[in-house]
């Protein structure tokens, strides 16, 4: 072992000990060689696998929402179950940037080894209305763009494609119509989409439940974009199959 890598480990060992980290998903001790999930956690990791399979439940909720076109890729990194329901929340209201960092260059990984995702050329979060952003500080969806787009070197990060013109009233209590009708003006492209000649566009997100609020975003774009050309793609942190 090299003097440089033993020092490190030496010293995140004695970080650990004064200021403990704990896996995410079950709340273990971490050891210093672990990284947000402890080892066993990282052996259950539910994976969805939907990079490999174009066609997939996710993808099928998606296109059922959006306005005519090619059938729409989507893919999220896991599966929203059991301690694994906890990350998301994580990042989104607990200001966990770490775990939004290590679980987003994940999912880029696996965007760059999809055969139908790794032609991505431009990245698109989720925006948040600017007023929920202000009062938040950071939009979750961006950190997950920024981090997928160092995977994918020859994809730009768009903030400024598409906004959020309304703060839409809670999901909670709706089911999968409900939410869309709901959610579905609440998203506008800019005119900056006038000038955006991208050949795949990814939408990102932290979670996808029913799909409505990424149908919302991708009927915005299609609606903007020149001639339509664009395909448009969406990828998630995680899949939560419950709706
Ligand atoms: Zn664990």
């Amino acid at each position: 072992m090299k003097t440089s890598s033993f020092l490190k480990e030496a010293a995140d060992s004695v970080a650990d000990l004064v200021s403990p980290r704990n896996c995410i998903a079950c709340g273990r001790d971490l050891y210093s060689v672990e990284d947000e999930l402890c080892i066993p956690c990282l052996c259950d990791f539910p994976l969805t696998r939907y990079e490999r399979i174009s066609r997939n439940p996710m993808a099928d909720k998606l296109n059922s929402f959006v306005k005519k076109g090619p059938y729409l890729y989507a893919t999220a990194l896991f599966f929203h179950l059991n301690g694994y329901s906890s990350i998301t929340p994580a990042i989104k209201y607990r200001r966990n940037f770490a775990a939004g960092r290590y679980f987003s260059s994940m999912l880029g990984e696996k965007i760059l080894e999809s055969e139908y995702l790794r032609d991505v050329d431009c990245i698109v979060p989720v925006p948040l209305h600017p007023f929920r952003k202000f009062k938040r500080g950071y939009n979750q969806a961006e950190i997950i763009a920024r981090e997928v787009g160092k995977m994918l070197p020859q994809a730009e990060v768009r903030c400024d494609l598409l906004r959020k013109r309304k703060s839409s009233s809670s999901q909670v209590k709706l089911n999968r119509e409900q939410r869309y009708l709901n959610i579905k003006d609440a998203f506008a492209a800019t005119a900056k989409c006038r000038d955006a000649h991208y050949s795949h566009i990814l939408l990102v997100d932290d979670v996808f439940t029913t799909g409505s609020t990424l149908a919302a975003c991708c009927n915005a774009l299609k609606k903007a974009l020149p001639n339509g050309s664009a395909r448009i793609s969406v990828a998630t942190l995680s899949f939560d199959e419950q709706m």
